[in-house]
């Protein structure tokens, strides 16, 4: 049974993810066009080569690309995790780098089983502009001026670049996209005052990857709110018997935000816990200070507490599936706390809490809140804070991902012609949505799940589920349909997953 050309847009751990799911399901007659314009095959953004300092955010069990076996990724890993070991956490966390060799070495293998049962792989090294429909095919046009004709497009073209919020690109002295940081920091002086624009993970990326480079100068963190991303807590045995996937799908009539909270509350009753003092603490993290709070949260690492642990894993497997059961009036009282929701579900790794509070504490590092704007003014920056007045910054470094459902500017041409030729359409939310049943959205780029950006099992999830719809039912065993991404897929296992805010 010939399925003709399946065309993969993107090269990163979604794409990975997908040729891992095709490889397994796979007939013998097929072909798969893969187009990346970076170098670093199958690695993204994220798992470029760069420094040691630079580490995954998640522990090897929702680690793996491979949805449905979550052992494949400390499989993989084996006897090497141990010299990466995590103290607070007691489990390895790589480089980011490392990582990405799990995912170079997945999609190769994927690669090389597809070969042997006949097929035709091949990867252009080119990004994809546009798209049209020609005689039942879709022709893609590449940056190289070619076209290349498929039947099916997965795009897996990932979140993109940070916004340029301030209008200081080309600012001498500004790193518009701090990653490989191996790169962009080596040109930092390390006595100068550097300002990074953000507070969220990448931010701490930054900061703990310059104190690794022994920087002496002053590092500030600006954000509106100030807010660091919260802990995470080393994970333990507990598993949820109320908030469950289980329990919100009985639900037939529909799901509020108040039952979510009223499953918690069970949850932590059962475990002799107050909700309510756990819903305070949440609220307070728009007010109270950073340091205090990061102090508390590193204290609490290894705390036998399950409230925020099982909160912060719902987020990503009850989530997706509660997401599209809320009424639109629940989905925007959530987006209302979405800054706070995503610092929960997204913690940072105990190693870089631990040196954010030395740098805090060093007096080194501090948080301004309240950035109204940055301009470049006489050889520097001028920082303008609502709480702290003008401050002066030597270097400043972009570091506030785009937001989830962005379209990258690597493929805004592309979608356009997708959208003109009614391949896709913009969600009202944000992010595509296929009209089409030839086309399969993995990732960031999937509109309608909720606002959280895609973790690995997420992209595992949605990769899945984009190969069961891709390949013909008598070879997966399963009924096709159309595939968008992490929300539509299911993470069949209750994992607390890390995703960037
Ligand atoms: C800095 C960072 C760190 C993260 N760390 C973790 C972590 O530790 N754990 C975790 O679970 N999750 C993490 N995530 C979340 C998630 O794992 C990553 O975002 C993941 O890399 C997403 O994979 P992707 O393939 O969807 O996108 P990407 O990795 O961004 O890959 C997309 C690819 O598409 C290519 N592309 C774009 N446009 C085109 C085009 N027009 N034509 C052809 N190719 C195109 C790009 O060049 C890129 O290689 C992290 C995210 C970020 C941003």
């Amino acid at each position: 049974m010939s399925i003709g050309v399946i065309g993969v847009i993107g090269a990163g751990a979604a794409a990975a993810g997908l040729l891992d799911a095709l490889a397994s399901n796979a007939g013998t007659d097929g072909a798969v066009t893969v187009f990346e314009p970076s170098a670093n095959l199958w690695r993204g953004r994220p798992y470029a080569p760069d420094l040691d300092s630079v580490l995954v955010n998640a522990p090897p069990a929702i680690m793996s690309i491979r949805h449905g076996d979550h052992g494949h990724y400390t499989a993989w890993l084996g006897a090497r995790g141990d010299e990466h070991l995590d103290p607070g956490m007691g489990t390895p966390l790589v480089p980011r780098a490392f990582y990405g060799e799990y995912l170079e070495h997945t999609a190769e293998k994927a690669v090389a089983a597809l070969r042997e049962r006949g097929w035709r792989v091949q990867v252009v090294p080119s990004a994809v502009l546009a798209a049209a429909p020609t005689a039942g095919r879709l022709a893609l046009r590449t940056a190289d001026g070619r076209e290349h004709l498929v039947d099916r497009v997965a795009l897996c073209v990932g979140g993109g670049t940070p916004h340029d919020h301030y209008g200081l690109a080309g600012a001498p002295g500004f790193v518009a996209d701090p990653y490989p940081l191996a790169r962009t920091l080596d040109s930092v002086p390390p006595d100068r005052h550097i300002a990074v624009i953000g507070s969220g993970l990448t931010a701490v990326d930054v900061a703990v990857s310059l104190a690794a480079r022994r920087h002496t100068g002053r590092i500030s963190l600006l954000s509106r709110t100030g807010m660091l991303p919260h802990v995470w807590q080393r994970p333990n045995a507990h598993q949820p018997r109320h908030l469950t996937i289980a329990r919100i799908e009985q639900r037939r009539g529909g799901i509020t935000l108040d039952h979510l909270a009223a499953l918690l509350r069970e949850e932590m009753a059962d475990a002799g816990e107050d909700f309510d003092a756990l819903v305070a603490d949440l609220c307070a993290a728009r007010s109270e200070a950073p340091t205090a709070r990061l102090r508390r949260q590193v204290a609490a690492i290894t705390a036998p507490k399950i409230g925020r642990r099982v909160l912060q894993q719902a987020s990503h497997t009850v989530g997706p599936h509660a997401w599209a059961l809320l009424p639109e009036r629940d989905r925007d009282r959530l987006r209302a706390w979405s800054r706070t929701a995503t610092s929960v579900a997204s913690p940072m790794i105990p190693v870089n809490a631990v040196r954010l509070l030395e740098l805090l504490d060093s007096g080194q590092l501090d948080i301004l809140a309240g950035t109204r704007r940055i301009t470049h003014r006489d050889g520097g920056f001028a920082v303008e804070t609502t709480r702290a007045g003008e401050r002066r910054a030597d270097v400043v470094i972009n570091a506030v991902n785009p937001p989830p459902h962005a379209v990258p500017h690597t493929a805004a041409a592309l979608v356009t012609t997708l959208v003109d030729a009614r391949i896709a359409t913009h969600h009202p939310s944000g992010g595509v949505v296929p009209a089409d049943p030839r086309l399969h959205v993995v990732g960031d780029l999937a509109g309608g799940g909720p606002f959280l950006t895609s973790s690995i099992p997420g992209l595992a999830a949605g990769a899945a589920a984009a190969a069961r719809a891709l390949l013909p039912a008598a070879w997966t065993g399963l009924t096709t349909r159309p595939s968008a991404g992490p929300g539509r897929g299911r993470c069949a296992r209750p994992a607390g997953s890390r995703c960037r805010g």
